[in-house]
């Protein structure tokens, strides 16, 4: 069996409601849905999220789309691929960085695996330890009024019981530190609040107002600091009894070992397109349970595909200390799937079915794809 085809689509997904990060406000995601076959006919999907491109990350879905068009696809095509280690160590040789270009053909070719052995491919990464995984919802109108509103409506509407807080946008830290703290009571006893930085602080402003934000019931505090400065990130943590979750200072299984070995943090998200694809954070996984390390099964805002996709995933791995952050659909205006992922009391079901387990509704890919 062989690959036949590889091809890439650029597809713009309005947000049901802009999300205010720290480097400002994104409004629609650009999502690169990788379609690939194989010799005996079976096709798979996989999809790259890029939430503020290069604003966020290294990557764009333009520079996404042409590395597969132009270097992995030509180097793809043609060959046999015998499983996840077999297509993560092919794409790491041939491709260097462009972690999301390689994570979303990995998983298309993951999802032909799982279909053509008619398995989830969950079974791919040892198997589903859990049917249901805690879903966060991200409280990010940059308001506190607004984000207490929208997280009462969270948890009466679907029960989460734990909240993800952006924060860092071009704000005083005294502000933000009130706002914490009014958020955090607001929610006390019902809902665990962890607050994204996304990079936004240096060191200096991290070690003088981070223990305050502990102080006042903070649950985790995720990416103060640039993701370079990872020994800044262990003096953080050093300070704090709550732990720092790594997101962007992982670029992949070194990084991620660097970051534990430095103990820069008590706890990492777990990103396949931001890790180089699914297998490799898989590995991630193993680093982080071997040195007791938190994980927490991060999302770039997928479609149900991606986050069927990284549900097989966490599924399958041992700990999973702080639960997930698998809200993408919810935060999209539309979705390319036949039957989109519902939360429901703060969970989102696993899929069961083959491969992902998730049809696509071609109609709504056609809606949503770029024309230029
Ligand atoms: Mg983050």
């Amino acid at each position: 069996m062989v690959i036949d085809e590889i091809t890439s689509t650029v597809l713009d997904i309005p947000l049901a409601c802009p999300i205010t990060m720290s480097f400002g406000e994104v409004s629609r995601q650009t999502t690169v849905l990788v379609r690939a076959r194989c010799s005996d006919g079976v096709v798979g999907y996989g999809e790259a999220d890029l939430l503020g491109g290069p604003h966020w990350g290294v990557e764009s879905a333009e520079s996404v789309k042409a590395t597969i068009d132009r270097y992995i696809a030509p180097a793809l095509i043609r060959q046999r691929f015998s499983g996840a280690e077999a297509i993560s160590s092919a794409l790491g040789k041939t491709i260097k960085g462009n972690a999301a270009a390689r994570g979303s053909v990995e998983m298309a070719l993951l999802d032909i695996l799982g279909r053509r052995l008619g398995l989830p491919a969950s079974t791919l990464f040892g198997g589903a330890l859990r049917d249901r995984l805690p879903v966060a919802w991200t409280l990010s109108n940059g308001a506190t009024a607004l984000d207490i509103e929208d997280g009462e409506r969270a948890i009466e509407e679907r029960g989460h019981r734990q909240f993800k807080l952006k924060i860092g946008v071009a704000r005083d830290p005294k502000c933000e530190y009130k706002r914490v703290g009014e958020i955090c009571r607001a929610f006390e006893g019902r809902a665990l609040i962890t607050a994204d930085i996304n990079q936004g602080w240096d060191t200096i402003t991290a070690r003088k107002w981070l223990p305050a934000f502990a102080d006042v019931g903070l649950h985790a505090i995720e990416q103060p600091l640039p993701a370079w400065d990872i020994d800044g990130m262990a003096r953080i943590q050093a300070l704090l009894d709550i732990p720092v979750v790594a997101d962007e200072a992982i670029t992949g299984l070194r990084t991620a070992q660097r970051v534990v070995q430095s103990k820069a943090a008590y706890a990492i998200s777990l990103k396949p397109n931001r890790d180089g694809g699914m297998w490799t954070t898989r590995k991630i996984a193993a680093v982080a349970e071997a040195s007791g390390i938190g994980l927490y099964g991060g999302t770039m805002i997928e479609t149900s595909l991606g986050t069927a996709a990284l549900a097989m995933l966490y599924s399958a791995v041992p700990q999973l200390a702080l639960g997930t952050e698998l809200f993408g659909p919810l935060r999209l205006a539309g979705d390319i799937a036949a039957t989109p992922l519902v939360v429901r009391d703060g969970a989102l079901d696993v899929p069961t079915g083959p491969g992902f387990g998730i049809e696509l509704d071609m109609e709504q890919v056609r809606f949503f794809t770029r024309n230029d």
